[in-house]
C-alpha cells in the first residue's frame, strides 16, 4: 500500500475517534469520566501530530478539506465496488486494478479518499 495512503487512513481513524470523544464529553457530566476522556483526547492529539508530519502538505490540505466537510471518515474503504463513505457504487471503469491502494484516489460522488481492503 502507498505509504501516504497508509498515514491518511491512520489520521482519519484518529480524527474519527476525536470526534466521537467530543460527543462523549458533551454527554458525560461526571467529572472523573471527563478527565479520562481528556487524557485520551490528548493522547490521540499527540499521535495525530506525529502522523500529520509524515503526510505531504498537498495531501494534507486535501484531507483537511474533506475532513472539515464530513467530520467523520475523510478516508473511506471500498467494499464490493461501493464507497463506504457515501454508499455510491463506483463506476467499474473508474479505477484500474494496479492503482488501487497505490494512488490517492477520491470518490467521484463524495470526494473522500478511497482505499481497498486486501
Ligand atoms: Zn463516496
Amino acid at each position: 500500500m502507498n505509504l501516504q495512503l497508509h498515514f491518511l487512513i491512520q489520521l482519519s481513524d484518529l480524527d474519527t475517534q476525536l470526534e466521537e470523544l467530543k460527543n462523549e464529553r458533551i454527554k458525560e457530566k461526571e467529572e472523573a469520566i471527563g478527565f479520562r476522556v481528556q487524557a485520551k483526547e490528548n493522547e490521540i492529539k499527540k499521535l495525530r501530530e506525529s502522523i500529520r508530519k509524515k503526510i505531504e502538505p498537498t495531501l494534507l490540505i486535501k484531507y483537511e478539506r474533506i475532513q472539515k466537510k464530513y467530520k467523520l471518515r475523510a478516508v473511506a474503504q471500498v467494499n464490493d465496488g461501493v464507497c463506504y463513505g457515501c454508499f455510491a457504487t463506483l463506476p467499474t471503469s473508474y479505477i484500474s486494478e494496479s492503482d488501487k491502494n497505490n494512488k490517492i484516489i477520491t470518490c467521484p460522488n463524495c470526494g473522500r479518499i478511497l482505499y481497498w481492503i486486501e
